[in-house]
């Protein structure tokens, strides 16, 4: 086997934002299925760890003053108070480091993050996954069965604010089958022709 090259071509970065329930994890899922050299970037955030999260895999859990740090020297793309207390946002230095592997690298995050992203990353592919239609996204949301009917009632009003902002994205998805979304992801990436 030929030994691995020491400059591979730079990966590439897709961000992917879409509403709560539209399919993002189900379909990011599938594409780290297919390609498993897909890495999903990890969140740092200054909140406790809950019982069971692990550091590295479901957050980087750091202090408030060197989450200060990192945004003071430009090591966070994106990043947001939540609730007014505690900061999260996605570590410049893992992301980096895979795209100078020549790995691909996906970013799943909010529409404010994604607007940062755009200056600090401006070479990033940015999806939006929609839903094949509102009834569907309503249908989805309630099928989970993971939020209260007051919280989805609340995620469908944000869902109106991010359909609005749709034309700001490089490519548009639509979520009909798990797999033809998945395909439309690895395309942008560069992983299929
Ligand atoms: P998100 O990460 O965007 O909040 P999820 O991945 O949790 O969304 O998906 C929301 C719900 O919709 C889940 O129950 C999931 O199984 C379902 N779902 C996702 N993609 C599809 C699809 N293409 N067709 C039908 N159901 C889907």
């Amino acid at each position: 086997m030929a030994p691995t090259a020491v400059n591979p071509p730079r990966g590439s970065v897709l961000v992917l934002v879409g509403p709560s329930g539209v399919g993002k994890g189900t379909v990011i899922a599938q594409l780290r299925r297919r390609f498993p050299s897909v890495w999903c970037s990890v969140s740092a955030t200054t909140r406790e760890p809950r019982p069971g999260e692990r550091d590295g895999e479901h957050y980087f859990f750091i202090t408030p003053e060197r989450f200060t740090e990192l945004v003071d020297s430009g090591g966070m793309l994106e990043w947001a108070w939540v609730h007014e207390t505690e900061r999260y946002g996605t570590p410049r230095e893992p992301v980096e480091e895979r795209l100078a592997a020549g790995l691909p690298v996906v970013l799943e995050i909010d529409l404010q993050g994604a607007r940062q992203v755009r200056e600090t990353m401006p070479e990033a592919h940015f999806v939006f996954l929609a839903p094949p239609s509102r009834a569907e996204l309503e249908a989805r949301l309630r099928g989970r069965e993971t939020e209260s009917a007051q919280e989805i009632e609340r995620r469908l009003r944000t869902a109106e604010v991010e359909l609005d902002a749709i034309d700001e994205f490089d490519h548009v998805v639509v979520n009909d089958t798990v797999d033809s979304a998945a395909t439309q992801l690895a395309h942008v990436l560069g992983l299929i022709q």
